[in-house]
């Protein structure tokens, strides 16, 4: 490890090692560390099928596609009766290669990422943990970090780039972040093998499932090896209030979901429970002089449309591009740094507004559709992450009446404590 870098990436999931190989690609000395050991476990494994793009540019689409992974070629929901719409088939909007995506198990996934940014020349240190930023005012100069073999350093950067997921150590160092007050959800999740799998192009669909009374909902992801990542959504003052334990919070809601439970009925749970509480929030800012955030550590909305890996994606390949503009013209200041969020929130917005027609109770997704055959291309492309365009956010001229004002945030976390 140097003493000083041009670029150092804080997190090794999806954000941090795409960011790396990207900026190190482009010629920059870059350090990557992550705290744990690598390959790691983490949640978020069902892909949108708009991270081919990423996936391209760092030319790791035939690994992937001879990979293990299940293939993912659509998503079905299943509403609180118990009647699956019909899947949403991405190739049937866009008939080219890029509609095939994943579901992928995470510590296989990030771990690849994170050999393509070595491999691009990035210096990748896992068992690293930054234990501080250093800011002069609201700048950040460097990090002290210590090392797998417990020794404490300290590094220079010209540009920190915080892909720190939940942790988001800049922004909550400088009080940035915002939670979401009304979309305070958690999750409990687990793996099963020998989950029903439906053949054909369906095997590798995205399920989500509403409980019978649609105030809470599961995921079904089919990965490989026949296991399938089985996860529950809700409120997390309701889902929380009996006190019970994770585990038996799962069961009761399970019974609640029959279709579900059917196809788990032959199956084995393979794996212990995980919780993962209050998970929607957004950093005021997502760059200060010479640091920018990504990923998690910008924002994170909520799961249901398996957005946060391809957010993570874009936020790092928008980003390094204004990391190796700013580094090229020797200004690391907050304006260059950050250039490129003000398009992303657009397209991320019309995610968060999406996420609001999902909780409002009163809303139906198929009856809209009905009613309004035009938005169904819309529609899919929202599914798919295609949101980056002018006229990606038509469908709201007619959908904005439905939805319950879900999107706001509230004061900072800090100011609530
Ligand atoms: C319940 C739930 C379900 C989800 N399901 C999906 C899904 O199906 N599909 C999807 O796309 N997304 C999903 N997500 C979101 C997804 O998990 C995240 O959006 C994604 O992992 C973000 O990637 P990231 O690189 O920003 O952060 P992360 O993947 O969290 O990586 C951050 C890394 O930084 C490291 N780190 C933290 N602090 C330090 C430190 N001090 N020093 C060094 N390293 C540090 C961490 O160890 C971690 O490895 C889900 C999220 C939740 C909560």
């Amino acid at each position: 490890m140097r003493e000083a870098y041009d670029c150092i990436v804080l997190g090794g999931g999806p954000a941090g090692t795409a960011a790396a190989a990207l900026v190190a690609e482009a010629g920059h000395a870059t350090l990557l560390v992550e705290r744990e050991k690598t390959p790691r476990f983490h949640v978020g494994e069902s892909l949108m099928p708009e991270t081919y793009w990423t996936f391209e540019r760092l030319g790791i689409l035939d690994e992937l596609k001879s990979s293990r992974f299940t293939r993912k070629l659509s998503v079905q929901f299943v509403n609180a009766r118990g009647k699956a719409s019909k899947p949403f088939y991405f190739h049937e909007h866009d008939g080219r290669d890029c509609s095939q995506t994943w579901q992928v198990r995470r510590s296989e996934f990030d771990r690849l990422l994170w050999d393509n940014a070595a491999a691009k020349g990035a210096d990748c240190y896992d068992q690293t943990r930054v234990i501080d930023v250093a800011l002069e005012g609201d700048r950040a100069t460097g990090v002290t970090l210590t090392t797998a073999d417990g020794e404490t350093r300290q590094v220079a950067a010209r540009v920190v780039i915080d892909a720190s997921g939940q942790q988001s150590l800049i922004a909550n160092r400088l009080n940035l972040l915002r939670p979401n007050p009304r979309l305070r959800k958690s999750a409990i999740w687990t793996y099963y093998r020998g989950a029903e799998r439906a053949e054909g192009i369906d095997g590798g669909a995205t399920v989500i499932l509403h409980t019978e009374d649609k105030e809470n909902w599961f995921w079904y992801i089919p990965l490989h090896d026949d296991v399938t990542s089985v996860g529950l959504v809700g409120d997390v003052d309701r889902l929380f209030a009996s006190r019970e334990p994770p585990a038996q919070v799962f069961q009761t809601q399970l019974a609640r979901c029959q279709n579900l439970e059917a196809r788990l009925a032959d199956a084995e749970r393979v794996d212990d429970f995980h919780v993962a509480r209050e998970f929607s929030y957004k950093a005021e800012r997502a760059a200060g002089d010479g640091w920018v955030l990504i990923g998690d550590a910008y924002g994170f909305i909520d799961p249901i449309y398996s957005s946060g890996v391809f957010f993570a994606l874009k936020t790092a390949e928008m980003a390094a591009d204004c990391v190796i503009d700013a580094l090229a013209a020797d200004d690391v200041s907050a304006t260059r740094l950050g250039a490129w969020a003000a398009e992303f929130d657009r397209g991320a917005n019309l995610v968060r507004k999406l996420i609001a027609a999902f909780y409002t109770k009163e809303f139906s997704f198929g009856e809209f559709l009905a009613q309004h055959p035009e938005h169904v291309g819309n529609m899919t492309d929202l599914l798919i992450g295609r949101i980056f365009y002018d006229g990606a956010e038509r469908i709201f001229e007619d959908m904005d009446p439905y939805i319950a004002n879900l999107t706001g945030t509230a004061a900072p976390l800090a100011a609530d404590r």
